[in-house]
């Protein structure tokens, strides 16, 4: 039986997917004052140039999740991504987790995040909010700013809508987060948890086992890398061979996320919301 995902109808839907541009999520940890001096971070000036030339080499495009700061810090590096042909979604104005977050902080974050999406004439269609986790923050709140789908962390790589506004879910489990492969610190969330970053190879073999588990699913699953930590050539070479493999499996919808997203709000049938999801996929 034919899958439901895509013109093909293949059984799941993937999204390559990129977070974290310039100092912002830095600025928000506080490992860089906030009156240091920005608008060299190696993230724009190497990082970005790289991986923008090699998804055009593997003719993908793909979705960026920016934290709005950079619309007002980095305008070029924005309107970049955009001009290359990929979407520019939200991910906070600058990394606020919004699981830690009052709801007076995160009105403040998506007021200045608007009012940046306006001044620049970019407008964001997908949030995926910094940390993964909605808290006691609701996605009603996402839709009622203007975002059409919502990317959130879950193991849930089924569907789909997830709220009485049934904006269309991207998840991602945590081992499709490139940290936990890369990071010291972030390694527990491999499958199985590892204690020590590992290479690119070892990345491969962990998101074809994502794609496996989705596949099998029937679900969508959105694969994350960061932009700040594609900083060796091996790793921008590695997405590259991620593409040209995802393409060539029929079983995959390789897709940018919104063109997922658009998908599921356009089969309310192939996608029933999903039971008790106001907030977020189980997890
Ligand atoms: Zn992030």
């Amino acid at each position: 039986m034919a899958g439901r995902w895509g013109p093909g109808g293949a059984d799941c839907a993937v999204a390559i997917t990129f977070d974290h541009l310039g100092e912002a999520a830095e600025i928000q940890l506080g490992s860089v004052p906030p009156d240091a001096p920005t608008g060299q971070h190696h993230s724009v000036t190497r990082e970005l140039p790289a991986l923008l030339t090699m998804l055009a080499a593997h003719a993908y495009s793909a979705t960026f999740f920016v934290e709005a700061w950079n619309f007002r810090h980095y305008p070029h590096a924005v309107r970049a991504i955009a001009e290359a042909g990929h979407e520019v979604g939200w991910h906070g104005w600058l990394h606020e987790p919004w699981h830690r977050s009052t709801a007076e902080e995160i009105e403040e974050s998506l007021r200045l995040s608007l009012d940046a999406f306006a001044a620049l004439g970019i407008r964001p269609r997908g949030a995926r909010p910094p940390a993964g986790l909605l808290g006691p923050h609701s996605i009603d709140l996402l839709a009622e700013h203007g975002f059409d789908y919502v990317s959130l962390a879950g193991t849930a790589f089924g569907t789909t809508v997830g709220s009485t506004a049934r904006l269309p879910l991207l998840p991602y489990p945590w081992h499709a987060v490139d940290g936990a492969y890369y990071v010291p610190g972030f390694t527990r969330l491999r499958v199985p948890p590892g204690d020590e970053p590992v290479g690119p190879d070892g990345l491969l073999d962990g998101y074809a086992a994502i794609v496996d588990d989705t596949a099998a699913a029937g679900g969508c699953v959105g694969l994350i890398f960061h932009v700040p930590w594609q900083d060796r050539p091996e790793r921008v070479e590695a997405i590259g061979a991620l593409v040209d493999r995802l393409a060539a499996d029929e079983r995959v919808w390789l897709a940018r996320a919104d063109e997922i997203a658009d998908w599921v709000r356009d089969r309310p049938a192939d996608f029933p919301a999903a039971p008790h999801a106001d907030r977020a996929p189980a997890w």
